[in-house]
């Protein structure tokens, strides 16, 4: 990558953050060694592979666990060693149990159903597609919402969009064939603790707890800290317990207990919450 590139990106994420009072924020209120790591991974500094072949203090930019340059997008979204050993779901599932906890709150007398774990999920009606979103709100009235969540890199908000949004266009054209009446949100909350425009508009429409958008982008920059402190180890299964709480080391003893994706803030510190 050339030098005006990187510079390019690093001015252009610089305005991005210096406009996201929101993300400075959240991030100001995590442990420092959270803060450390959002900051170093929002202008590419982390010592990845490719890093270190640019400052001429390694070798080889290959990733050790899948061959391909391991840039900070690779650790954070595309390798797939990390893939298989399911970090990026689990990460994914632990922002979707908070949505879907809110979501309960807002709609008492709708279903809610969620790809997750221990939970029931079936689709309300027959499709001729496999592809499911990760929440579907079917309402009294016929209504039904599908929302679907994606952990992008920032740099790719849109492209997971457009790729969600295509997914289920068949899964839309068959509810409405059944006498519903379909939305689709496709919402992104990037891996560096970043929302898409959609997100922010979806949350906003939806009249989330305002909490919402403090809880999911600290667990974004939580988990993926832990994706990157693993990303040359084996993935603990279960993996760690994310902690938010500014100062305090992590609880080792709930390594032993079920971890997220479950996802329980319970024992994390009001100021996030
Ligand atoms: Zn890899």
């Amino acid at each position: 990558m050339g030098k005006l590139v990187i510079q390019g990106a690093w001015q252009q994420l610089g305005q991005d953050l210096a406009a996201d009072r929101q993300w400075r924020s959240i991030m100001w209120s995590l442990p420092t060694s959270i803060q450390q790591f959002a900051t170093k991974a929002a202008i590419d500094v982390l010592p990845t592979r490719a890093n270190l072949l640019r400052w001429k203090v390694g070798c080889d930019s290959a990733c050790p666990n899948c061959g391909v340059k391991e840039t900070l997008q690779h650790v954070l979204n595309s390798c797939q060693h990390l893939l298989n050993n399911g970090a990026y779901k689990w990460r994914h599932d632990s922002i979707l149990h908070q949505l879907v906890n809110a979501l309960q709150t807002l709609h008492t007398k709708s279903r809610i159903m969620a790809d997750l774990p221990g939970r029931t999920y079936r689709l309300p009606f027959q499709a001729d597609t496999d592809f499911r979103p990760d929440i579907i709100i079917s309402h009294p009235d016929s209504t039904i919402e599908f929302v679907e969540l994606t952990v992008p890199y920032e740099s790719n908000w849109k492209a997971a969009h457009e790729r969600k949004t295509g997914k289920y266009a068949t899964l839309l054209t068959q509810a409405k064939a059944e006498g519903l009446v379909p939305t689709l949100s496709c919402i992104e909350m990037g891996s560096r603790g970043l929302p898409s425009c959609d997100w922010d508009a979806w949350v906003s429409r939806k009249r989330l707890p305002k909490s919402i958008t403090r809880v999911c982008p600290s667990i974004a920059l939580s988990a993926s800290q832990i994706v990157w402190l693993h990303k040359a180890t084996t993935w603990p299964n279960p993996p760690p317990m994310p902690d938010l709480r500014a100062g305090v080391r992590p609880d080792r003893s709930l390594s032993t207990t079920q971890p997220p994706p479950a996802g329980d803030l319970s024992h994390w510190h009001p100021a996030v919450l």
